[in-house]
């Protein structure tokens, strides 16, 4: 007999967390990687993740007017040509079309063939097709607002590719709004912040710090872009949602005009906004431990599994009458926005069938035996607890209290990712001071370092510059709570009258 082991992950996050978190996926099913390079196969138990996000995401969306609709997968390349600065942004990471069909060669192989007129891209993001089709719809300032986004699957050529985090294709939305004045575009583009913050704090209970990007880390094209940075156990920084007020970039790029109340004819005011599969790597990052990963009941694949026990084969059938009865029971029940979800285990796999389950994140596990159906009681293991931590409920109190117990792990997991975050950032003034912060020195301690630093920023992107190549930490946002206070910039000591926040990134 093996002793168990004391984490059911290795490494564990202080010892590798980059291998760390390649071992969450593996051990939680999440997902895999494919036959094609940067490109992954979203399993069942992964895949409901984003069901989830889709469903809660679509209903928020949905309640500020926006409309779903599907624009083409390739994009001609003289799209993307119309609007300089975004080409520029994409250029190096698109994947092109440039051949229609597939001949036999010689040899029996198969060779692209019958090359295409004009080559046709994948879309990398889509303002430039939905432009096109803006430019269609849009001829009075009566069509306006248009209030339109959708969910599909986008490429970019990534060299450097992590499960989630940074994949060749990945799944997301893209909003696409126009509007007749400036004004009404920039409330959108906050408005969509919005949903986007609270999306990501009440549903996968990341707490997030909203802001602006600096005119260098900002979306190509776009005037301004808006964005929410969430801290990951590691204390990196990991950009969730983005929110771009484009001006009249794209309009004037697509020709999306229209005729004022004046009637004089005017180009619209564009935004876009984007949240892809990368939430559910920032959701492994932020709450899973060294036993797994740990689910947000509110994003949870499941939230409860049912584990009957039974050693005598005649107990089968008694035990697997009350668990399909309470799994019954539960799913009458309603969670927010969706009923129970129930998994029943009954494989005969002895421990290891518990640890399966506790390395999937579920929020609740329950263990079913037959001295607990004498006393109708159940055998309930929260995932915010302990692996071994167990505690026997009455089965009406439990189904009583089940969802206000969800409630409870998920405001739990908010507020332990709030604290760290807390405590793992730092008002920072000394250029000596914040080099320390962000050089890891003790490699026996590496958690002694690193995090967000508050610091002053003069407003000069050679200053941003000299910091990334010096320590890799670039400025993920100007914060919308900024409070005004004189200092002087971290980088150069010239005169600055905000603090902004500073850390490494995924
Ligand atoms: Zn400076």
């Amino acid at each position: 007999m093996t002793k168990p082991p004391k984490t059911a992950i290795t490494p564990i996050r202080a010892e590798d967390y980059p291998e760390w978190y390649q071992q969450i996926i593996k051990a939680s099913d999440l997902a895999e990687k494919s036959p094609v390079r940067g490109c992954m196969v979203i399993k069942p138990w992964g895949y409901a993740l984003w069901e989830n996000i889709v469903h809660g995401m679509d209903d928020m969306f949905k309640a500020t007017g926006v409309k779903n609709a599907y624009f083409p997968l390739f994009i001609p390349l003289s799209f993307l040509e119309k609007e300089a600065e975004h080409v520029e942004g994409f250029a190096k990471e698109c994947a092109v079309v440039t051949h229609h069909r597939l001949e036999k060669n010689a040899q029996g192989g198969l060779v692209p063939a019958g090359e295409l007129a004009e080559p046709l891209v994948v879309r990398p993001t889509s303002e430039t097709i939905i432009g096109d089709s803006f430019s269609k719809w849009v001829s009075s300032y009566r069509d306006l607002p248009i209030l339109i986004n959708q969910w599909a699957n986008v490429v970019r050529w990534e060299m450097r590719t992590r499960i989630f985090l940074r994949t060749s294709e990945f799944l997301w939305q893209e909003g696409h709004t126009a509007h007749a004045t400036a004004e009404e575009a920039v409330e959108r583009t906050h408005m969509m912040l919005d949903v986007y913050a609270r999306f990501v704090e009440n549903f996968l209970a990341i707490p997030v710090i909203r802001g602006r990007k600096t005119p260098t880390e900002r979306f190509p094209g776009a005037v301004d872009t808006l964005c929410i940075e969430a801290m990951m156990q590691d204390r990196k920084a990991l950009q969730a949602g983005t929110s771009h007020f484009l001006g009249q970039n794209f309009a004037v790029a697509s020709g999306i005009r229209f005729q004022n109340a004046r009637e004089e004819e005017e180009f619209a005011w564009t935004t876009s906004w984007g949240s892809s599969t990368r939430l559910i790597g920032g959701l492994i990052m932020t709450h899973s431990d060294d036993d797994g990963l740990v689910l947000p009941p509110r994003i949870a694949s499941a939230h409860v599994v049912l584990l009957p026990i039974y050693r005598a084969e005649a107990d089968h059938q008694r035990v697997m009458d009350y668990t399909t009865q309470l799994a019954a029971d539960l799913r009458t029940q309603r969670y927010h926005d969706r009923s129970i979800q129930v998994e029943i285990d009954d494989r005969d796999i002895g421990g290891a069938r518990g640890w399966d389950w506790v390395k999937k994140g579920i929020p609740l596990r329950i263990e079913i035996g037959p001295k607990d159906i004498e006393k109708d009681a159940l055998f309930v293991g929260r995932r915010d607890r302990g692996p071994r931590e167990k505690t026997s409920i009455p089965r009406t109190r439990f189904l009583q209290e089940v969802t206000a117990m969800l409630d409870d792990i998920q405001h739990l997991l908010y507020e332990r990712a709030r604290m760290f975050q807390e405590t793992h950032t730092h008002k920072l003034d000394d250029r000596k001071a914040f080099e320390a912060y962000f050089t890891p020195r003790d490699s026996e301690r590496p958690e002694i370092h690193g995090g967000f630093a508050l610091s002053h920023w003069c407003g000069d992107a050679r200053c941003e510059k000299q910091i990334k190549e010096k320590l890799n930490v670039t400025i993920r946002c100007i914060p919308m709570e900024t409070i005004r206070e004189e200092g002087g910039c971290v980088c150069c000591g010239r005169p600055s009258s905000e603090r902004v926040v500073w850390a490494k990134a995924y």
